[in-house]
């Protein structure tokens, strides 16, 4: 049995229980997360004070995933849900505004600076949600989890503060490695073709054209004009590789890699990327830090550029 937060407050203010080791330790608090991004920021955050549960697991789709019944108690049950927001979970966006009222449910990116957010190019009053796409974003929204984590549990804050930092200053490390690396693909090369818009701040802010197949949501079918006009692309500005994605299926890009080979111009698969899910889980791809050190590293390595065999820490996968 866990204590229930309000029991527990309950009972310290009456003095009547005293909690020591382990009836502290059955006391977490309890965060469900949506996506697997804000899962790994939730427990950064958190640390052993925490029990953080994930919803979308390794290659989930979050445009398209809908809340299982599994996770409707889940959500119900825990002392804190958080998801991301910006339209990014369409389909689950209608049952978080209800549980929004019964309990505290979050979206991690309510309280980011919209200056800094892309327009969302389908909908005049909608942003890009692909934020953990660069780190100096993503720090934004560990900002987001410490504030609320904290303010549930005000006797936590200071461990709260301090992991946050920790962590922070991890993703400065992580977002000056990816800059040093894309520095070093050739100017001209400078062009990211994936399945679909999941880049563009990555293009914005790390220097790269980037060209999805479909939009920003993996919801709207690739047109063949879309097909035919990115083949157009490869072939006349002679780029050399195209990315899959974890969580999209990569027929298109097939059909991108053939049709450049049918008018005798080769293109390669550069590498599969994480987009909008992290690795499995218990990899280091399988985190937040170890998803971009990926995805930076196989985009440097893919086109021309220059980067360590297994990314900034050595702890890539081999062979990815
Ligand atoms: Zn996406």
């Amino acid at each position: 049995m866990r204590f229930s937060r309000r029991g527990f407050l309950a009972a310290s203010a009456a003095g009547a229980v005293t909690l020591a080791g382990p009836a502290f330790a059955l006391d977490k608090l309890t965060v469900v997360a949506t996506t697997g991004m804000i899962a790994d920021a939730a427990r950064q955050v958190g640390g052993d004070l925490v029990e953080v549960q994930s919803l979308m697991g390794p290659g989930v789709d979050p445009h398209s995933y809908r809340q299982t019944r599994s996770d409707i108690v889940a959500m119900t049950r825990a002392d804190v849900v958080l998801w991301h927001g910006l339209y990014l979970e369409a389909q689950m966006e209608e049952f978080l505004h209800k549980l929004e009222k019964r309990g505290t449910v979050y979206a991690v990116t309510d309280g980011l600076d919209r200056g800094k957010l892309r327009s969302h190019p389908d909908y005049d009053d909608k942003f890009d949600p692909h934020v953990w796409m660069v780190p100096d974003l993503w720090t934004g929204v560990v900002d987001q989890v410490r504030d609320v984590l904290s303010d549930v549990r005000p006797d936590m804050k200071d461990a709260f503060h301090a992991n946050a930092a920790a962590f922070q200053k991890e993703l400065g490390d992580l977002q000056a490695y990816a800059e040093r690396v894309i520095a070093t693909v050739p100017q001209e090369s400078r062009v990211l073709v994936t399945a679909h818009d999941a880049f563009s701040y990555f293009g914005r802010d790390f220097g790269f054209e980037v060209m999805g197949i479909q939009g920003i949501s993996t919801q709207s079918e690739a047109g063949l004009n879309r097909i035919g006009a990115l083949v157009d692309i490869l072939v006349e500005r002679n780029i050399g590789a195209v990315f899959v994605e974890s969580s999209v299926s990569d027929r298109s890009i097939r059909a991108l890699t053939e049709g450049a080979a049918a008018r005798g111009h080769e293109v390669i698969i550069g590498g599969e990327l994480f987009s909008d899910a992290m690795g499995r889980d218990g990899t280091y791809e399988g985190t937040y830090l170890g998803m971009i050190d990926h995805n930076a590293t196989v985009i440097a390595q893919a086109l021309g550029g220059e980067a360590p065999a297994r990314g900034m820490a050595g702890k890539l996968s081999a062979g990815f």
